[in-house]
């Protein structure tokens, strides 16, 4: 493969010899330095000195990865084919434990190839394709893939070049093809998934550790409200749990049959449970105006939304949409704030649920927050790469 040489400013070449995994846009003058997407990088301090060797390929995130910070080490099948190795050794507690069959067995730069992921969905494996550089190298990771015990089939989702929207197209890659849906089972609980189905599968891994707390200590006895409900697994976990009763509100059309299934792949029947295919903001309204209240609330949006009506980002709009949800929630309910943008801290998101509580007069108490759980493996000197943030809130007076 083609090596170039590239000096980085001090800035960057400090922060990557720190253990920083992305290579910044801005380290260079002009991006044309790093060449073709997927040229492999010799990445070097204003000196000429080496620090580390990456590849190109851009994401919103930055230019590039560090692959490796020894200057004899080569990029090739074997560097590939043994950092799979190693993340999926380190998720043998996951392969062997029956009650949950959906995990991420590779994740990025935290386990030292930034740009693709790898999930296990009961052995059919799915890679996540995040830049056309990584992807460009796809040969050396499925062929590593053939040499892995245990690979039912091979799924892929090119992440990358979307234009705004998921090509219609077929992500089968090789092994032999389930049907789908595909039935995962996570803490005990079912989950109907399809790796070929555009974007998204169905179910999120990473909410895994959130949706077994609100099933084990939060549900019980409780209304629940989901909000953003996609599929409806927190409104599964919560009836599981117990739940007087389930409200799932989504946008999607598709989120009506898609969590009427989730509901009957658990034996829960669905026409006893409220799933609204609404503008979230139009079901506050509605809410308010019918005097619903409810105690206990998932609030999980996308980091950002376009909608016919407005545009909503997590950073900009957080504190105001917690607030409409507190319009709704009832005394010493409970609320479930999520968010997943990478684009700040767990102390900022503090700052606006405190301030939601201040401007609702409320009263409040954060019970536990989540974090990404232990099969999303994160680097140190990566902030943005720990980007879920959970806070299940006690809403007091
Ligand atoms: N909480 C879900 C994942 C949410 S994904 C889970 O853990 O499974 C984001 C969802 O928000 C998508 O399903 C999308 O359709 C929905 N969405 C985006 N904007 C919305 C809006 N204004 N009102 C309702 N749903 C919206």
């Amino acid at each position: 493969m083609k090596t170039t040489s590239v000096r980085v400013n001090a800035e960057a070449a400090e922060a990557i010899r720190a253990g920083q995994p992305v290579i910044p846009k801005d380290s260079v003058r002009d991006m044309s330095v790093f060449g073709a997407e997927g040229t492999l990088l010799r990445l070097e301090d204003p000196t000429g000195r080496y620090v580390a060797t990456g590849y190109h390929g851009q994401q919103n995130k930055g230019a590039g990865w560090v692959l490796s910070r020894n200057e004899r080490e080569t990029i090739d099948r074997e560097f590939f084919s043994r950092k799979i190795r190693e993340a999926a050794d380190r998720r043998n507690p996951f392969f062997e434990n029956p009650d949950t069959t959906a995990f991420r067995v590779f994740n990025g730069e935290g386990d030292g190839i930034g740009g693709m992921t790898i999930d296990h969905y009961e052995g059919h494996w799915m890679v996540s394709w995040y830049s056309e550089g990584i992807y460009s190298m796809r040969q050396f990771v499925y062929e590593s893939l053939k040499e892995m015990p245990g690979v039912l089939s091979v799924h892929e989702k090119k992440r990358f070049d979307l234009k705004g929207r998921y090509m219609e197209q077929d992500d089968f890659v090789s092994g032999k093809q389930p049907e789908f849906p595909l039935i995962v089972k996570e803490n005990g609980m079912n989950f109907a998934v399809d790796l070929n189905d555009g974007a998204m599968t169905g179910i999120f891994l990473d909410q895994r550790d959130v949706r077994k707390a609100i099933r084990d200590e939060y549900a019980e006895g409780r209304s629940v409200l989901n909000t953003f409900s996609y599929t409806g697994a927190f409104s599964v976990a919560a009836a599981l749990g117990g739940a007087s009763g389930t409200v799932s509100v989504d946008l999607a059309k598709r989120s009506l049959p898609k969590t009427i299934e989730q509901f009957a792949v658990n034996g829960i029947d669905y026409e006893a449970q409220d799933i609204v295919v609404m503008d979230v903001f139009d079901y506050f309204r509605y809410a308010r105006r019918k005097e619903l209240e409810f105690d206990l609330v998932v609030l999980d949006p996308p980091s950002f939304a376009r909608s016919k009506k407005r545009t909503f980002s997590a950073a900009k709009d957080y504190a105001n949409l917690l607030e409409d949800v507190l319009a709704i929630t009832a005394k010493g309910g409970i609320v479930v704030a999520s968010t997943n943008h990478a684009g700040f801290g767990m102390k900022k998101f503090r700052t606006f649920i405190d301030k939601a509580f201040q401007t609702s007069g409320r009263k409040y108490r954060i019970l536990k927050e989540y974090r990404l759980p232990e099969d999303f493996r994160t680097p140190r000197n990566s902030p943005e790469s720990d980007y879920l943030k959970v806070a299940v809130i006690k809403a007091d007076s």
